[in-house]
């Protein structure tokens, strides 16, 4: 299990931690899709956002997979279908003698304006992730938490509102819930973000009037009250200290856990998940009633726990190299 999930009639790997002869790619997410590998196949989308990260060569040959369609590997039959986890998102689904496991990837079952909503599909094996699975991650409607930081820049007119959030997927959902809740000044974002916007908008999703986050002397004032987003890792640096007495935000599901909101000594706490809180992990076990659970990473005990209770067959994978860090 040391490259993550292999198919041995297949002979490919799927979201492998190292590079392989084949693999087939669920999201872009960086601990998911790495470079190296021979053969990718994956959505048009997640290539593309692959190909953004790590340049055009980042595997010798690419094949896409369209939503729902068949390929034929090996006599294993793949097919794709949406995941609700960041654009291009997918899980897959694998099937040999009438037997088929769905491998979901990173999921949720919100609406999310940036990505196609999360498909079920019947399974035998349903193999899923539980980084929030524990039945204290509930998190909240995101439209609410949208709405806290808009107060919050009413209320202080004069701070910059530095918002840490995901360069792919959790930067854009908070520009794109922004955009829903009616704000409609320009957004400063991190230069780290840019290829990643523009690629978004280029596939129509709409981010509204997006400026470079970049203080030049004397235009500070400019930033006063601002929604400025910028990857987390951008924090720690002389960057975040150059706006207008900053206020630190940062959307993320982990911030229903103040602890690690005050370790990161973030003011504003926005709990905004990619990823499916306890509901979401247990009502799409119910209603895909499988005849068998996998657990790949996360919180998986309490998960397998849960399965058993409710007479489904469950065990944990424990893969390692899955961060549950980038949500
Ligand atoms: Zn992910």
């Amino acid at each position: 299990m040391s490259e993550g999930l292999y198919c041995p009639p297949g002979d490919f790997h799927i979201d492998p931690v190292r590079p392989v002869p084949r693999a087939l790619v669920t999201h872009g997410h960086a601990d998911h899709a790495r470079p190296g590998s021979e053969k990718v196949l994956a959505t048009a989308d997640t290539l593309a956002i692959m190909a953004l990260r790590y340049g055009e060569d980042f595997c010798a040959e690419r094949q896409v997979a369209k939503l729902g369609e068949t390929i034929d590997i090996n006599g294993v039959r793949v097919s794709f279908h949406p995941a609700g986890h960041v654009l291009g998102s997918a899980q897959i689904a694998v099937e040999k003698d009438g037997l088929t496991m769905v491998v979901s990837g990173d999921y949720k079952r919100r609406p999310d304006p940036t990505c196609r909503p999360f498909e079920p599909v019947a399974c035998n094996v349903f193999i899923t992730e539980a980084t929030f699975g524990l039945p204290v991650f509930r998190h909240p409607d995101s439209g609410e938490e949208i709405r806290r930081l808009i107060a919050s820049t009413r209320q202080f007119p004069e701070r910059t509102h530095l918002v840490g959030a995901y360069a792919l997927g959790k930067a854009q959902r908070v520009i794109a819930g922004l955009r829903a809740e009616g704000y409609h000044e320009p957004i400063y974002i991190h230069g780290a973000l840019k290829k990643l916007c523009d690629f978004y908008q280029g596939r129509g999703i709409e981010l509204g009037n997006l400026q470079p986050a970049t203080v030049e002397g004397g235009k500070r004032g400019d930033f006063a009250g601002a929604v400025v987003i910028g990857p987390p890792s951008a924090f720690a640096d002389r960057w975040a200290r150059r706006f207008p007495d900053p206020l630190a935000a940062f959307a993320s599901g982990w911030m229903q856990v103040r602890q690690r909101a005050r370790q990161r000594g973030v003011e504003l706490p926005l709990v905004i998940s990619d990823h499916s809180d306890w509901d979401e992990l247990t009502e799409t076990i119910s209603d895909l009633k499988p005849d068998e659970v996998w657990v790949t990473h996360g919180r998986e005990e309490a998960l397998v726990r849960w399965c058993q209770l409710e007479g489904i067959a469950a065990r944990p994978l424990h893969l390692v190299g899955y961060e549950d860090e980038s949500d």
